[in-house]
């Protein structure tokens, strides 16, 4: 298959990571940007493409990242430049609420056909995943006639206000900004890795515990919507077992209220189909997306049942730049991307690679105590040997030692002990597999 890239795709180190342009830059960086940016490696991009980045040393990275589950149809990606280039030629910007344009449409109409369930849908765009999670819990609530909203321990759902109040975790993303908006409830998450009463009994304890906490603490006749990841992204990649989801969306069909399912990290192929609530069997009322929606440019979507999309009144949704004519352009050629190059099989395929292989360092580390995902995005939880307590020690020593190799690995999860693997799924093999061996390493040095 084609990388979409004329980038060589090979891990090479020329200089030191960072090299001595990129560190000279960075205190340019420091001295113009908020200290309240982070960054995951000290070094300078200046192109990309395929499976890895190169910095303005000449290094080659290897990206197993994708810019957090972004560039899923890898860097620059052939189609999404020739239509970006297009685009950006004919036309910048309308704002498509005064005067519209076919990519917009084109690009709903996609989503209406990809997203799950065969009922009439219908799509509003916006710019990122936290402005798709607000105008979902908008719509939601304009239908339903109702406001709580329920969402879990170790979700991630954005960085505004009610995002952050959706999100569970304090630090960094909430501490000290509050106060935070109301009728937002947090549940228990089943994660069958640390659910006291064992893995096994993990579905169906945890959703006994959900209702009826939704039941008692909220009251049935108030709730608006479930909001849940099928696999949380921020939280460590983790997977509910097969019944809590569709538990859930039942529960909500059942109560009138809506079920959205937040596919911002999971959609677009990474999980080895199109949408990960597919493997569920579960059709959500409001699906949300952004990430790997388009190639890179900023683009997020809620698309759902066209009787509750309709509900909201004319005006009632909507902003500036939502469905940029350049973003949607880009959304078509990563879209044609997906489904031209079967990346939904590629995703599989890569994570049967990611999978094996770390599986089999679970069987030589003690430290790795759980390994989890779908498709291509895979992840290990670190411990203490023996026992289930976060080892966050050993993945800031295996993520620096990987940085230092030439391989860019995202870190994740609650306890800050989570590795997690998001290859572009256009990733050659033999990448894939250098990457995976220098993170053996990275592992085995960390003991
Ligand atoms: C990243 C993410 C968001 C927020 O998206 P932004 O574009 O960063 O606002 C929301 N939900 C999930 C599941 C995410 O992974």
């Amino acid at each position: 298959m084609s990388t979409g890239s004329n980038i060589p795709q090979v891990r090479k180190l020329v200089t030191a990571i960072p090299g001595p342009k990129s560190q000279a830059l960075m205190q340019r960086r420091s001295d113009a940007v908020s200290a309240a940016l982070g960054m995951t490696i000290p070094v300078m991009v200046e192109k990309a493409g395929g499976g890895v980045i190169v910095d303005i040393d000449g290094n080659s990275i290897i990206d197993m990242g994708s810019g957090i589950a972004v560039v899923s149809v890898g860097n620059s990606a052939d189609r999404v430049v020739k239509n970006v280039i297009n685009q950006v030629q004919a036309f910048t910007h309308t704002c498509f609420m005064v005067a519209p344009y076919m990519g917009y449409i084109e690009v709903c109409e996609a989503l209406n056909r990809l997203t799950p369930g065969t009922g009439k849908k219908k799509s509003a765009l916006f710019n990122s995943g936290a402005e798709a999670l607000e105008n979902a819990v908008k719509i939601a609530r304009r239908f339903t006639k109702r406001e709580a909203v329920v969402v879990f321990e170790h979700g991630y759902h954005g960085r505004t206000n009610l995002t952050m109040a959706m999100t569970a975790k304090n630090m960094p993303y909430k501490d000290g900004f509050g106060p935070f908006t109301p009728e937002i409830y947090r549940m228990p998450m089943a994660y069958p890795f640390r659910w006291p009463g064992g893995a096994e009994n993990c579905a169906n304890e945890a959703l006994d515990v959900v209702l009826h906490k939704i039941e008692k603490e909220i009251g049935v006749n108030r709730l608006a919507a479930i909001v849940i990841e099928p696999i949380q992204g921020e939280g460590g990649f983790i997977v509910p077992p097969k019944g809590f989801i569709a538990g859930l969306s039942k529960f909500c069909t059942d109560n009138g209220a809506l079920f959205i399912a937040d596919e911002v990290q999971t959609g677009f192929a990474r999980t080895g189909v199109m949408f990960a609530c597919e493997d569920e069997g579960v059709v959500p009322d409001l699906i949300t997306t952004a990430k790997g929606i388009a190639g890179g440019l900023p683009l997020a979507a809620v698309t759902g049942r066209a009787d509750v999309m309709d509900s909201v009144h004319a005006g009632g949704l909507g902003g500036t730049f939502g469905g940029s004519p350049i973003a949607c352009a880009a959304a078509l050629g990563a879209i044609a991307t997906i489904e031209e190059e079967k990346l939904c099989d590629r995703a599989l395929h890569l994570g049967k690679i990611m999978r094996e292989s770390l599986l089999g360092m679970q069987k030589t580390y003690a430290i790795i105590g759980d390994v989890r995902g779908r498709g291509a995005m895979q992840a290990i939880e670190l411990v203490l040997p023996g026992g289930i307590e976060p080892n966050s020690a050993a993945l800031a020593s295996i993520v620096k030692y990987c940085q230092v190799n030439g391989v860019l690995i995202l870190s994740a999860g609650t306890y800050g002990n989570v590795i997690r693997l998001l290859p572009p799924l256009v990733m050659p093999e033999n990448l894939l597999l250098d990457a995976l061996e220098i993170l053996n390493q990275g592992i085995a040095q960390a003991i």
